[in-house]
């Protein structure tokens, strides 16, 4: 930890990023600062500076460093109203605390690569990297605790140290301050919309004016995780200032635009009527149902279940003893609950098909114990970066005896008419893969979690471009 102090002027590291990513020396074209440069920026509280203590090509460090004007800073607090000549707006942790401050200074030196823009090496930007982030001193109204419930869920690994109060009075016990190491592999960009977003949410005190272009800011750098983070409404509540209405704005975004087949889950969508007429989801559901069947589960989930089309056959099989739905829709649970006839449903029928939210790249404790497990047309759904997440909460968390996973196969796309070349069967589809795609992916997969694999085609076989789903039966080893 660095800190000098001069005069008035008072300087902490803040925030120290490292790759080991070959060529580390990439972090500079990403962040667009090169790394022989020592670089200032004025800010509104004072300045940040930008340098490389390394630079190697098998690891490169950058640091952002804040050198906070106390003077600058009393004077915003006057400028917004607050009491004046108060002791507290000289004296005050906010020079020493990665805060809203450091939020903004990500956004004003760090802009380029938070907005995923990089103009030298623009295939980096979606790039995972191993990353290393050390903040020696965060502030967390919410203890360790509440900042392993912020990043775990996100699948960082952390090291956290607490300060004593006082090292020479133990008895006055923890203080709210941190050192934390966070450690994951991750694009650059998607860590610093991590960063920016829950460093004034653990502090949970913002250093300017909440207005409604925070709710905007907070939909930039969140879309792709929040949904679903087990902490969703503390991080709304926070990053906006408990202020309800905009929460309820921000929460009413978050439903996804329209695309087929979602504002009415029921309805059918493109993929369903490129499939119509060889009837795939059909054979595919009723070749999942029979195969969960073969393999004597008494329990089943069916993960991403839609509007309940698989739970509807699994629950005409009394083999079955429990069976749950799991999705992230509402929309579509609520189709799933009409199809299922929930609502009038005995209580002896509600204890044994339950429906569930959630979102499968957030390790969720409810999925544990299942004999087997159902992944129909779901993977494609998410997006690729967060494969490692789902991979860890379906096969390392939930680990189910049996799992039966089907995605497209895009070989096939170039048979269907009315499917433009090059495009997606659905407009939702975050990629669809090939044969070799799948099979490489759910071999590694299985591999790694020790489970064994096989593989068979869904639907019409062609010859050189095989059939149109394509479906995984991943068997527990041990
Ligand atoms: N399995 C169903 C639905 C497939 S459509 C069937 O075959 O009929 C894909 C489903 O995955 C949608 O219902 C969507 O809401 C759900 N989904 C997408 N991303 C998800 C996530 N991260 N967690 C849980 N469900 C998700």
């Amino acid at each position: 930890m660095v800190l000098l102090c001069c005069n008035e002027i008072e300087i902490q590291m803040l925030l120290q990023i490292t790759t080991t990513h070959q060529p580390a020396t990439d972090l500079g074209y990403l962040l667009g600062k090169h790394p022989d440069r020592f670089q200032s920026k004025e800010l509104s509280f004072g300045k940040a500076h930008v340098f490389y203590p390394e630079a190697q090509p098998d690891k490169c460090s950058v640091v952002l460093l804040l050198e906070m004007n106390p003077v600058l800073l009393s004077r915003q607090q006057h400028s917004r109203g607050k009491a004046s000549y108060q002791l507290e707006h000289y004296v005050n942790d906010r020079p020493y605390v990665a805060s809203s401050f450091l939020s903004t200074a990500i956004s004003k030196v760090f802009g380029s690569a938070l907005n995923g823009r990089c103009k030298d090496r623009p295939h980096l930007v979606s790039q995972a990297l191993p990353l290393e982030v050390s903040l020696p001193t965060i502030v967390s109204k919410g203890g360790e605790g509440l900042i392993r419930k912020l990043f775990e869920p996100l699948g960082y690994e952390l090291d956290i140290k607490g300060h004593p109060l006082d090292e020479n009075f133990p008895q006055w016990g923890e203080s709210p301050y941190f050192s934390v190491g966070l450690h994951h592999t991750i694009s650059l960009q998607t860590l610093l919309n991590h960063l920016f977003v829950l460093m004034p949410v653990l502090d949970n005190s913002k250093h300017y004016f909440v207005n409604e272009m925070e709710i905007e800011k907070l939909q930039r750098n969140s879309s792709d995780w929040i949904s679903g983070h087990p902490m969703a409404s503390l991080i709304i509540r926070r990053y906006l200032k408990h202020k309800k209405s905009y929460a309820r704005q921000f929460v009413k975004g978050l439903e996804k635009p329209e695309v087929e087949g979602e504002e009415n889950p029921a309805a059918p969508s493109k993929e369903e009527l490129l499939e119509t007429s060889m009837n795939l989801h059909q054979t595919r559901l009723q070749r999942v149902c029979e195969l969960l069947k073969a393999s004597g589960a008494k329990s089943a989930l069916d993960l991403g279940c839609g509007g309940g089309k698989l739970l509807k056959l699994l629950v005409s099989e009394r083999q079955f003893d429990k069976i749950v739905g799991m999705d992230v829709s509402f929309k579509s649970l609520e189709v799933a609950s009409r199809r299922l006839y929930l609502k009038d449903a005995s209580p002896a029928k509600r204890e044994r098909i339950q429906l569930i939210q959630g979102a499968l790249t957030y390790r969720d404790d409810r999925l544990a114990g299942f004999d087997a497990a159902a992944l129909v047309e779901v993977i494609e759904h998410l997006d690729p970066y967060r494969l490692e997440a789902f991979e860890k909460v379906v096969f390392q968390h939930a680990r189910p005896a049996i799992l039966v996973l089907t995605t497209p196969n895009r070989e096939y796309n170039a048979l269907f008419e009315g499917l433009t070349e090059g495009k997606f069967r659905h407009s939702d589809h975050r990629f669809e893969w090939t044969r070799a795609e799948f099979e490489q992916w759910a071999n590694a997969t299985a591999e790694r979690h020790n489970y064994k694999v096989r593989f068979e085609g869904v639907g019409p076989v062609d010859a050189t471009h095989g059939s149109p789903s394509q479906l995984a039966v991943f068997e527990r080893k041990a």
